[in-house]
């Protein structure tokens, strides 16, 4: 019999997923050594509290508030404290130390990714990182490996199965945004503090993770344009449903020409997904991310976005992955940023448009309208009038207006002028429509 390696595995963080990770090491780590060629011992967790409750119950003396002393040794070190210090020092420190790591920490790798790969790469370690992304489901991997010989040209992605949940109560069940928060709440699904979710700042960290992937180019968070779900309210849903469509909070990561010469846009917004899309029937806070390649064409992965023992199955596929490298030998490959594409503006961006106006029911408006979006370079291919008794009870038209593909500044520029408008008297809202370009 071949004697195996004795691999040392470090884990900070003994939450949602880190006890999840935890239990299942322990359980399994006989099958998970035949696996990874080596055995896995795990030699201590690293928590603030080592008397506060915890999902599952985990040996006392493996608990430790040291988590320097836990690193110092350790040939795998696994992140999931979450946040932003003191987990970037830590994972520093591991990986000068020898470690490879394994993180599911969105927030450090879409503000401090460069710092932490560069420095694995200086020491030839590893970083992987598959429960950023997407909790469960296997984005990360495919976008690094399996995709690496094909030219990715579209990512649109639920990634956030929070605002999934909420947008998916408002149109199944006719909740307004509060009441489906509030379900959402009460089920653990949103945060206290749901702005992270809400705002689309989570969706936007996930979205900087995979363009960067895609594109082989560093993306910064502050390169992601993101809008969240505030705005959007029970009259949208009904106006989308109406017109075929259903409102998804998509993380958009695209290849484009700019005079001639490649670049990326990455954003994160509200947008109306014609209902026989894929992602249209991605319900609940479930996740799936729609990939466009230019050989393999479209593939989508679908599941678990987040959820404690979910996420765990993606953190300890890295840690097999880890393990597996480590018996192989040899150094880390290092993340792949050389195409270093430059990243448009939301200005530069062409999409379609669906703008809702409500306007005086008089003769000549629609003219004046179609008159201002035509100046604007903005080209109708839909339009729908409904007639309400509006303000004083005076006759109020609501036009819901379907573009061809605009660019983003015209439109902008185009819907302040019809704000502007004596026949407007309100623009209503105007949502990008993905997916049908
Ligand atoms: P969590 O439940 O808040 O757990 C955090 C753990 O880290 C706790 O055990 C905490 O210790 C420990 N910790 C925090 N600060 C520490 C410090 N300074 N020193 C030592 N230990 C510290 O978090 P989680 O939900 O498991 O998330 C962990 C990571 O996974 C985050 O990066 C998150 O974004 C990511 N993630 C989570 C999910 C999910 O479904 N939850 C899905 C995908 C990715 P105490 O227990 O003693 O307080």
């Amino acid at each position: 019999m071949i004697d195996q390696r004795h691999l040392r595995v470090a884990l900070l963080g003994a939450g949602s997923v880190g006890s999840q990770v935890a239990s299942l090491l322990l359980q399994h780590g006989d099958e998970l050594a035949d696996r990874a060629g080596a055995t896995l011992e795990l030699v201590g967790i690293a928590v603030r509290d080592v008397d506060a409750p915890r999902d599952v119950d985990l040996p006392v003396e493996l608990l430790t508030t040291d988590a320097e002393a836990l690193i110092l040794g350790a040939d795998i070190v696994i992140e999931l404290m979450g946040g932003i210090e003191p987990a970037r020092g830590y994972l520093l420190e591991a990986i000068n130390s020898g470690a490879d790591v394994v993180t599911a920490n969105k927030a450090l790798l879409a503000t401090h990714g460069p710092v932490i790969f560069d420095a694995a790469d200086q020491v030839g370690a590893q970083v992987y990182y598959e429960a950023s992304v997407a909790g469960a489901i296997p984005i990360i991997r495919p976008l690094r490996d399996s995709l690496a010989g094909d030219r990715v040209q579209r990512i649109m992605g639920i990634v956030n199965g929070t605002t999934n949940f909420i947008l998916d109560k408002m149109d199944a069940e006719h909740l307004t945004l509060e009441a489906a928060l509030a379900e959402a709440t009460a089920l653990g699904y949103a945060e206290a503090d749901p702005t992270a979710d809400i705002g689309g700042y989570d969706a936007a960290q996930k979205a900087a993770i995979l363009a960067g992937l895609a594109f082989h180019t560093t993306v910064p968070l502050e390169a992601v344009h993101r809008e969240g779900i505030t705005e959007i309210d029970k009259s949208m849903i009904d106006a989308a449903r109406k017109a075929g469509y259903v409102v998804k909070l998509l993380a958009v990561c695209e290849r484009l020409l700019e005079a001639g010469e490649e670049a990326i846009s990455v954003r994160v917004y509200p947008a109306l997904v014609d209902r026989k899309h894929p992602l249209a029937s991605v319900h609940g806070a479930n996740n799936a991310v729609f990939v466009q390649a230019e050989a393999a064409g479209d593939l989508m992965f679908y599941g678990a976005g987040a959820g404690g023992i979910q996420t765990a199955s993606a953190v300890l596929g890295d840690v097999v992955s880890a393990a597996r490298r480590h018996v192989a030998g040899g150094v880390g490959v290092a993340e792949s940023t050389r195409a270093n594409l430059p990243i448009l503006p939301i200005g530069h961006v062409s999409t379609r448009y669906q703008i809702t106006l409500e306007v005086a029911d008089q003769t000549g408006v629609l003219a004046t309208i179609a008159g201002i979006l035509s100046d604007g370079g903005v080209s109708v291919a839909t339009v729908e009038q409904t007639t309400a008794a509006g303000v004083d009870g005076a006759p109020t038209a609501r036009l819901v207006i379907g573009t061809h593909t605009a660019r983003e500044q015209d439109l902008s520029d185009t819907v302040d002028h019809l704000a502007a408008s004596d026949v407007v008297t309100r623009v209503a809202s105007v949502l990008r429509v993905e997916g049908s370009n």
